[in-house]
């Protein structure tokens, strides 16, 4: 039995069912009824808002050979064929994968051709914000003097990024994030269609995990559903399924931090770890919870201003009354810091424990901020190449934990200097290429290459390939063999050599003789001369 995921099967076909985003919607609606359609528009929002749904249906609404009421019929031939996908005049593009000169320079070849049916050629430029230079330029010429039957819808999720040039010959629209109310309404809907039973407090809470992303909300939704297929969706099931955590725990949480427990609060945080929540989601949860507490504060009627049931209100009043509004001020300020520095960081639990130490020590909260301070400007000479040699610390080796803070550990013995013979002509021409194969990864592992050192360790035989990460972060790479395997392949890919490849954390290892691969000069000349460089035009 196959499965449609929920946002692709209920994705909006006509302007009536986009939700929240009304002030869009009717903007394009009247558009269309009095026949007075732009040819460039920027739709701008956060992910999920219905950018590309929208884009879609504008694009078979001009095209539709008669419209409803500014929303296109979905019936006529150009309405099916736009739908199905099979039309010349929609062309989406992604610009992501296909950001070149010569991408653009194709589509502006292309509109000087007229629609063969229908009335428009409609291009929808996803992520446009990915675009070179070079590709903007190009793009910027077609802006200019577009063909009457010629639409740019562009789309992106950074809208500072676009040029200025670009903006200024676009009709631009601002997608919201949608509220919770809106979510859960559509989601409500959505469940009864599919026949699937759900408390309440349950849908709201996917609806709010959202974020004000309807597709995010509905792909959580598909989570739920598909691990508790034909039953019952519960607040429990869901706060599992999610990985979530129950306000009880927070309000457990807030009374040891109130106490200055550290001990007590560290061992909260363990047992959810240890009950497979997710940090990340813990950390916004939190944040929420606070929010909550502060509201119920500082508000005169609560209930309207928050979203819990009467019994959790009742627990959050008893806890405003245990603290003051200052305190939970500087609470949520460590904890909003928290939530954008852990999406990328691997060591997710250590920058949890040093936040609950935060909290319980406001004196040493200074200190600690000193301490991480001291950290970037290392890591920025290191970045600099002020810091060159190899650093060893015999004494460490040791995981960080919550006692040991990073950078307080024994001050670093600088290296004897050794001769260093030649890396083998193989490592030579990864680290020739090094800056392309570490293009290819994504993600944090990426953040985390761009920093590393690749390394040798002087031995003859079969090479090893060192990649010393200048950050404690790495570690969270090193005895991961998924990320080595992603690394080999494309070193593979690129150069055609099959590498054994060791990574280390700076500090952190036993090897006392890595050195930095330097490249012969001519091996760096046979990789300059296979390397493509965009040209740009003019
Ligand atoms: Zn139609």
């Amino acid at each position: 039995m196959s499965y449609t995921a929920l946002y692709r099967k209920f994705r909006p076909d006509n302007f009536a069912d986009v939700k929240g985003q009304d002030h869009i919607v009717t903007t394009l609606t009247n558009q269309i009824k009095a026949n007075r359609i732009g040819h460039a528009y920027l739709f701008c929002g956060t992910r999920g808002t219905g950018k590309t749904t929208v884009a879609k249906i504008l694009a078979k609404a001009v095209n539709c050979e008669h419209t409803v009421d500014g929303s296109p019929c979905n019936e006529c031939e150009m309405c099916r064929a736009i739908q199905a996908g099979t039309s010349m005049n929609v062309i989406e593009i992604d610009a992501a994968s296909n950001n070149g000169v010569d991408n653009i320079r194709e589509i502006r070849e292309e509109v000087s051709y007229r629609p063969t049916e229908g009335n428009y050629k409609v291009y929808i430029i996803d992520e446009v914000h990915m675009l070179s230079t070079g590709a903007f330029n190009a793009l910027l010429k077609t802006l200019e003097e577009p063909p009457s039957y010629v639409i740019f819808i562009l789309a992106t999720t950074e809208a500072h990024k676009i040029p200025i040039t670009i903006l200024s010959r676009c009709q631009r629209y601002d997608f919201h994030r949608i509220s919770i109310d809106t979510i859960a309404a559509r989601l409500d809907e959505l469940l009864k269609a599919e026949g699937v039973e759900a408390e309440e407090k349950a849908v709201r809470y996917v609806a709010k995990a959202g974020d004000g992303s309807m597709r995010d909300a509905l792909s959580l939704l598909d989570q739920c559903i598909a691990f508790y297929l034909g039953q019952t969706l519960t607040y429990d099931k869901v706060l599992e399924v999610l990985g979530a955590v129950d306000t009880e725990v927070f309000s457990q949480l807030l009374r040891k931090v109130l106490s200055g427990d550290v001990t007590g609060a560290i061992h909260v945080l363990e047992d959810l770890i240890v009950g497979g929540r997710e940090l990340s989601q813990f950390v916004g949860d939190f944040t929420w919870y606070m929010r909550n507490l502060l509201l119920v504060k500082t508000s005169d009627n609560p209930e309207e201003a928050i979203d819990v049931s009467s019994d959790n209100l009742k627990l959050l009043k008893e806890e405003s009354e245990m603290t003051d509004v200052e305190t939970l001020m500087r609470y949520i300020r460590i904890f909003s810091d928290l939530s954008s520095q852990i999406r990328f960081a691997t060591q997710k639990r250590v920058l949890v424990e040093i936040a609950l130490i935060k909290l319980c020590r406001p004196a040493m909260e200074t200190n600690l901020d000193s301490v991480l301070d001291r950290i970037r400007v290392l890591e920025q000479r290191i970045e600099e190449g002020v810091v060159q040699q190899v650093i060893v610390n015999p004494g460490a080796g040791q995981q960080v934990s919550a006692g040991a803070i990073p950078g307080e550990t024994a001050p670093p013995e600088p290296e004897e200097r050794k001769p260093q013979k030649a890396a083998p002509e193989d490592l030579q021409k990864i680290v020739a290429s090094w800056k392309v194969i570490v293009g290819q990864t994504t993600g944090v592992f990426k953040q985390m290459l761009l920093k590393a050192i690749p390394k040798y360790n002087g031995e003859t035989g079969a090479p090893i390939l060192f990649i010393e990460f200048q950050d404690f972060l790495g570690q969270g790479y090193v005895d991961n063999p998924e990320a080595k395997q992603e690394l080999q392949e494309i070193i593979e890919r690129q150069t055609g050599k099959t590498v054994d490849i060791q990574m280390v954390v700076v500090n952190q290892h036993q090897h006392t003789n890595l050195a930095q691969i330097t490249v012969d000069q001519a091996i760096r000349e046979n990789i300059h001369m296979d390397v493509v460089v965009e040209e740009e035009p003019e």
